[in-house]
């Protein structure tokens, strides 16, 4: 079983050191354990958070153990009646390529059918970054049909999800990413009505202009995961009682100091600003996964993936997804 440990703690930006593969032997079954064989891990930006030891909502991830992430995979062994070998499953199985899980506690593994919908897209759109983009939408913003939205990482997992079920609920729904071939494929292939290059607009005024011009009425909900000048224009832009879900602020997550240029906003717009983390809202998984699976499944909600091969390719294409290098949500296949 190769695995990738957590061996040290970045000081500023992450690093390829930061991390070690090494071989165990697959472990032996106990009675209540299942073995799963992981098809994909999935790479997600919190898990920068997690190898740092600054104050945060949850605990860092341990040194010289397993690094934590979600996958799926299917059963090759098991001692618990409530799997089989065959059984494709999700779990956080970690960085690894089988896993030992003590299925008894519920929750940890979920049987997924991946007769309907690929296996890799509970991973994303049908997954964790899916439900993230439902509750800060359809909880915090509560848009209503004609206000605009915009949000930022527009291409990614979480972004291309949130303009999705925005446009199915009568908005306008307004990207923002890095690039113009992801920006295209924002308005073009995800149904977008706009989506602005960042890195055309590099400075504050440059950005708030652009959002002006996509934004004719003004903003009504922002769904941030970038934080910085992205908020900063956008709160700029943003209509009397608008309502901003505070998902990530990726581009301080390599420790970069991200200030907020004029918090006075809030109160003179009245906004609503609200953090959360999708993991402490497990109540709504049900009703949120049943939305994104049936528009999965009827082709109406489009995902993008960029898939690493091999488990030794784990830590550079994670340390690629804090650089924008992924185009949609970034997977490791192990299999
Ligand atoms: P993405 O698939 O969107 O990948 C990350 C993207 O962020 C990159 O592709 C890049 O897109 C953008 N990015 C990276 N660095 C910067 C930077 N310095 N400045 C601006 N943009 C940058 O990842 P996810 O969809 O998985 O996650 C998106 C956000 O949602 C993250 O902030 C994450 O932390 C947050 N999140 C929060 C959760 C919660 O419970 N609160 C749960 C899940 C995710 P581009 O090339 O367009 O810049």
């Amino acid at each position: 079983n190769r695995q990738i440990l957590l061996v040290s703690r970045p000081q500023a930006e992450a690093g390829v050191d930061n991390f070690k593969l090494v071989e165990t032997p697959v472990p032996a079954l106990a009675d209540g354990q299942v073995l799963v064989r992981h098809h994909y891990l999935s790479l997600d930006p919190y898990m920068r958070m997690r190898m740092s030891e600054a104050k945060s909502y949850a605990q860092p991830q341990p040194l010289n153990e397993v690094m934590i992430g979600g996958t799926v995979g299917e059963v090759v062994d098991s001692k618990n009646p409530g799997f089989k070998p065959g059984d494709t499953v999700r779990g956080m199985g970690g960085w690894q390529e089988y896993a030992l899980v003590d299925a008894n506690q519920r929750g940890v593994l979920q049987k997924v059918d991946a007769a309907h919908i690929p296996l890799s897209a509970y991973l994303g759109a049908v997954g964790m970054p899916g439900v993230t983009a439902w509750y800060g939408l359809v909880k915090i913003i509560q848009p209503k049909a004609g206000q605009t939205i915009v949000v930022s990482a527009a291409s990614g997992a979480v972004g291309s999800a949130v303009g999705q079920l925005a446009k199915v609920r009568g908005c306008r729904a307004v990207g923002i990413a890095g690039g113009q071939e992801k920006c295209r494929y924002v308005t073009e292939e995800l149904g977008f009505d706009a989506c602005i290059d960042y890195k055309e607009h590099r400075d504050e005024k440059s950005l708030a202009g652009a959002l002006k011009e996509a934004a004719p009425d003004g903003i009504d909900g922002c769904f941030e995961n970038v934080g910085g000048v992205v908020l900063d224009a956008v709160m700029s832009q943003m209509n009397a009682f608008g309502r901003i879900a505070l998902c990530g602020m990726i581009s301080g997550y390599d420790g970069q100091p991200i200030p907020m240029a004029r918090p006075q906003l809030i109160l003179t717009q009245r906004m609503t600003l609200e953090g959360f983390i999708v993991s402490e809202h497990m109540e709504v998984w049900p009703e949120a996964l049943k939305e994104l699976g049936t528009l999965v499944a009827t082709g109406t909600l489009k995902y993008r993936e960029t898939v690493a091969q091999g488990l030794e390719q784990a830590p550079e294409a994670f340390l690629g997804l804090l650089k924008g290098r992924n185009f949609g949500k970034q997977l490791v296949k192990l299999i």
